[in-house]
């Protein structure tokens, strides 16, 4: 498949759409972003990557961050990890309190805030507070095969003077007993994550081993059991878009995660990884243009894990 071909022929056809949606205006730092930037990257498993628009540029990958954390402590938690979070799509926005509040504490995804918090505090749990936030960097650094990849400080100090939902997910489970760590301890290392800044390209290269049974194709590194990639893949169909999630399955088919600055990473199992990027976002917190760009995709290149 000609995937430089394609990525040009996307970056083309969106271009009438770019400036659309709402960029996350949250924090400042976010608010600034450009609505008319637009990047994609394809990397496939022999090391290529083709790209188009602003694929280089970095951008925050806000919770993009939380597939990373969440293949982390998949690995050192193994099964245990579920007796903490559920792995059922919320029907919710990202940061909803309602459903922790009658759920008791257990918070339906890790893709959602409230589980991405609770699988923040076994990473912290692991490698205590002071290595948490460079262990999952050097994680995404290694993956992404970019040293270059680093948080933006003033992103993370922002999140956290801005963060109170994400202070009231993170005592509400503290208050049923599912947060192990100090509330302080464990949102600055999510704050961290969050503030993580990587381009389309990196971020492709960086989920090669979710499109490759576990491994990554580039190091030979075997950086998840193949039964845990299918599970995380299965998690980000389900629970990547939050309440968009049904919506982003038929439209587009794949394994996919986004980011409120309007990145979202996809897989194409046995095949590629997918990054897109522009800052526009739906009423659901998801790049309006990106999304737009994986569905042009997945038709153009007949990818997606419901083909027939
Ligand atoms: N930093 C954001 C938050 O925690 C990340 C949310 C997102 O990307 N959807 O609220």
């Amino acid at each position: 498949m000609d995937f430089a071909a394609i990525v040009a022929e996307i970056a083309e056809e969106i271009a009438p759409f770019r400036g659309q949606g709402r960029v996350a205006n949250y924090i400042p730092a976010l608010g600034a972003a450009d609505p008319h930037k637009f990047g994609i990257a394809v990397a496939t498993r022999d090391g290529d990557v083709f790209s188009a628009g602003d694929a280089d540029e970095r951008f925050s990958i806000q919770s993009i961050s939380k597939v990373f954390t969440f293949t982390l402590a998949l690995d050192l938690l193994g099964e245990s990890l579920w007796r903490r979070i559920g792995r059922e799509p919320s029907g919710s926005a990202f940061n909803s309190l309602v459903q922790l509040e009658q759920e008791a504490g257990i918070p339906r995804n890790p893709l959602i805030n409230a589980g991405a918090i609770v699988v923040t505090d076994t990473i912290v749990q692991h490698f205590d507070r002071d290595r948490a936030v460079d262990a999952i960097l050097s994680f995404v650094r290694q993956r992404a095969r970019s040293e270059a990849i680093a948080i933006d400080q003033e992103i993370a100090r922002s999140e956290a003077v801005t963060g109170f939902r994400n202070a009231a997910l993170a005592n509400f489970l503290k208050s049923f007993k599912n947060l192990e760590n100090p509330v302080e301890d464990v949102l600055d290392v999510y704050f961290n994550q969050c503030a993580i800044s990587a381009s389309c390209s990196e971020l492709a290269t960086s989920m090669l081993y979710l499109a490759n049974s576990g491994e990554d194709p580039l190091s030979g590194d075997q950086v998840v059991s193949r039964a845990d990639a299918r599970r995380i893949n299965a998690v980000m169909l389900t629970c990547g878009h939050y309440d968009a999630s049904g919506d982003f399955a038929y439209r587009v088919g794949l394994p996919a995660k986004s980011g409120v600055a309007g990145g979202i990473v996809a897989t194409v199992p046995s095949h590629l990884a997918v990054a897109v990027w522009s800052p526009g976002l739906s009423p659901q917190g998801n790049s309006l243009v990106g999304t737009l760009a994986l569905e042009k995709f997945s038709a153009k290149t007949g990818l997606s894990v419901f083909r027939a």
